[in-house]
C-alpha cells in the first residue's frame, strides 16, 4: 500500500469533513439515531496508519474531544448517525431481519488514496441500542473490541482485504456476558459496510425497487466502471464473487479463520468483516474450528472456501431479479472455483518460494498439507522457517525438521521440495528474502491477544499498543520482539473463543 498523502494541515477531530452518503438512500434502508453515551470514556488504543488514511492528526487521538466523539458521547459536526438494516443466512439458515444491532455509522470522510470512492466511512461498534438490537444490549465488551481492533490492523498489514480500525475507547460501564465485563467502542473504517445480507433483505421481503436502489448505490460508488455495461448487476455479482474467492484464498494461505461466515458478515467489497471468534491456525489441523459455538464445524478452516461460494450463491439469488436471467447469474457464480484455486495456487507458490508453475506442484503442496496435518505443525512457524531450507544442506533445516513428530515424512517431503527448487535453479539467499516477504513471522495468536486483553482489563493498555506495533510489521524480523513469534504456551490450550462479544 502506498503511504497516504496527508492533507495539509492534517484534520483535527472537529475539522474532519464528514458527510453521510449512505444517508442519501431512501429511509427504508436505515434508521437515523443517536449513539448512547458511555460514562467517562478513555482511549485504549488508536492506529496511526488508519488515522493517516483519513488525514487525521494522530495527536488528536489522545484528546478528550476525540475520545468523546469516537465513543459516541459527542456528535461530530455534520454527522448524520444511522444504523443500517440487513438480513442474512446464519449457519446456513435464513435468519430474517438482523441489521446494525450495535453499530452506528457516523458518515464518511475524504481518503484520497482509497479507490474508487476516495472516502472512508467511520462506524462506531458498540455504541448502544438500535432498532435492530433484537435481544442484544447494543454494546461490545473490551475483550472483543481489542480483538477486532488488533486483527483488522494485523490483516491490513498482511495485505489481506479488510475493514480497518481507527481506535478503541473504553468505559467502566458494566456489560453482562457470561460474566460482567466493561463496555468498549471500536471505530471501524471502510469504504462501505454493505453486506450480502443487505441485498438478501430486499430480495426476501420482495422489495425489488429497494434492491435496485441499493445495487445502483453500490455500483455508482464502488464499482462505477460497471455503469456503462450491458448488465451491471451481473458484473457486480461477478466482481464480488471474484473478490470473495480471492479474500478466502488469502485467509487459507495465512491460516486465518473467520469463525462466523454468515451472509450478514460478508462484505460487498470483498473485505474481511465483523471480527468475532476468529483465529489464526497454530497446530495445523484442517478441521480446526475457531468458534467454540460452531459445534458442527460449518466454518472450520477446511470448509471456508466452499462456504465462501455458498455465500456468493446466496448473493446471486438475491441479485437474480436485477440480473434478470438464471443462466447469467450462474455464469457469474461459476467464476468462484477457478478464481479461488488460481489465487490459492499463486499464494502457495509464493509461500514456497517457487517462481515457476509445474504440473506436479499440486502433489507437492497437497503432500505438504498432509505432513503438516499429521504432525500438527505450527502453520506460521513452519512457513517462516521454510525460507531457511537449503537443498542438499540438512544443517540448514534442523529446526524445521524438529517441528515434526514424523521426521521421516518431513525428510521425504523436503527431498522432493529441494529437487523442485533445484529444477528451477532457485538461489537460496534470494528465495529466502522473497519467502520472508510473504510468510509472516508475527500473527495475532490467541494467547498474545489474551495477554493484552487481561492487562487492559486491569487498565494497562500498553500491551495492546505494543502488539499493534509488532503486528504492523508482520514480515520483519524484529529481533527485539522475538518472543511474539513464540509458540503458544500450555495455558493457551484452554482458551476458548465463543460468539459472545
Ligand atoms: P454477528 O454475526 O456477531 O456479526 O452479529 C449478528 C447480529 O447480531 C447483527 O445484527 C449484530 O448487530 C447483532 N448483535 C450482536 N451482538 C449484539 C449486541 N450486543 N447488541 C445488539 N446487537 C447485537
Ligand atoms: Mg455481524
Amino acid at each position: 500500500m502506498n503511504a497516504p498523502k496527508p492533507p495539509y494541515p492534517l484534520y483535527r477531530t472537529d475539522t474532519l469533513p464528514l458527510e453521510n452518503s449512505f444517508a442519501a438512500l431512501p429511509p427504508a434502508h436505515y434508521t437515523a439515531l443517536m449513539p448512547t453515551p458511555l460514562p467517562d470514556p478513555y482511549l485504549v488504543c488508536a492506529s496511526a496508519s488508519t488515522a493517516a488514511l483519513i488525514g487525521l492528526d494522530f495527536a488528536e487521538t489522545s484528546t478528550e474531544s476525540f475520545i468523546e466523539a469516537f465513543t459516541g458521547n459527542r456528535l461530530l459536526p455534520e454527522s448524520k448517525p444511522l444504523s443500517a438494516v440487513y438480513s442474512g443466512h446464519q449457519f446456513g439458515v435464513w435468519a430474517g431481519q438482523l441489521g446494525d444491532g450495535r453499530a452506528i455509522l457516523l458518515g464518511d470522510v475524504p481518503a484520497p488514496e482509497v479507490e474508487p470512492s476516495g472516502r472512508l466511512e467511520l462506524q462506531l461498534k458498540g455504541a448502544g441500542l438500535t432498532p435492530y438490537s433484537r435481544m442484544g444490549d447494543g454494546r461490545a465488551v473490551l475483550r472483543s473490541s481489542i480483538r477486532e481492533f488488533l486483527c483488522s490492523e494485523a490483516m491490513a498489514a498482511l495485505g489481506i482485504p479488510t475493514t480497518r480500525a481507527l481506535c478503541v475507547t473504553g468505559s467502566d460501564q458494566l456489560v453482562m456476558r457470561e460474566q460482567a465485563e466493561t463496555a468498549a467502542v471500536t471505530t471501524r473504517v471502510a469504504q462501505s459496510f454493505v453486506r450480502f445480507g443487505s441485498f438478501e433483505h430486499w430480495f426476501y421481503n420482495e422489495k425489488h425497487e429497494e434492491l435496485k436502489v441499493l445495487a445502483d448505490y453500490v455500483i455508482d460508488r464502488f464499482y462505477p466502471w460497471f455503469r456503462a455495461s450491458a448488465n451491471p448487476y451481473k458484473d457486480l455479482l461477478t466482481e464480488v464473487t471474484l473478490r470473495t474467492a480471492h479474500m478466502i484464498a488469502h485467509w487459507q494461505a495465512v491460516g486465518f479463520m473467520h469463525g462466523v461466515m454468515n451472509t450478514d458478515n460478508m462484505s460487498i467489497l470483498g473485505l474481511t468483516l465483523d471480527y468475532g471468534p476468529f483465529g489464526f491456525m497454530e497446530a495445523f489441523n484442517t478441521t480446526h474450528i475457531c468458534n467454540h459455538t460452531d459445534q458442527q464445524g460449518r466454518y472450520s478452516y477446511a470448509r471456508q472456501p466452499q462456504i465462501g461460494e455458498w455465500n456468493c450463491y446466496a448473493l446471486g439469488q438475491a441479485l437474480l431479479p436485477l440480473i434478470g436471467d438464471v443462466e447469467e447469474t450462474q455464469a457469474a457464480l461459476r467464476i468462484y472455483k477457478p478464481a479461488y484455486s488460481e489465487k490459492f495456487e499463486e499464494l502457495m507458490h509464493a509461500k514456497l518460494g517457487l517462481k515457476t508453475r509445474q504440473s506436479d506442484d499440486r502433489q507437492l503442496i497437497d503432500g505438504l498439507f498432509g505432513i503438516l496435518q499429521d504432525s500438527h505443525v505450527d502453520f506460521t512457524t513452519f512457513f517462516r522457517q521454510l525460507g531457511n531450507l537449503q537443498p542438499g544442506n540438512s544443517d540448514s533445516h534442523e529446526d524445521l525438521r524438529d517441528l515434526f513428530i514424523d521426521r521421516a515424512a518431513f525428510d521425504a517431503w523436503a527431498l522432493q521440495y529441494g529437487a523442485r527448487l533445484q529444477q528451477e535453479n532457485s538461489i537460496d539467499g534470494e528465495r529466502k528474502l522473497a519467502m520472508d516477504a510473504v510468510n509472516p513471522k508475527y500473527i495475532l495468536r490467541n494467547y498474545l491477544a489474551q495477554i493484552a486483553i487481561e492487562k487492559a482489563q486491569n487498565k494497562d493498555y500498553s500491551e495492546v499498543s505494543k502488539l499493534l506495533q509488532v503486528l504492523e510489521k508482520p514480515f520483519d524480523e524484529q529481533p527485539e520482539n522475538e518472543k511474539y513469534a513464540a509458540l503458544p504456551p500450555d495455558w493457551a490450550n484452554d482458551l476458548e473463543v465463543s460468539c459472545s462479544s
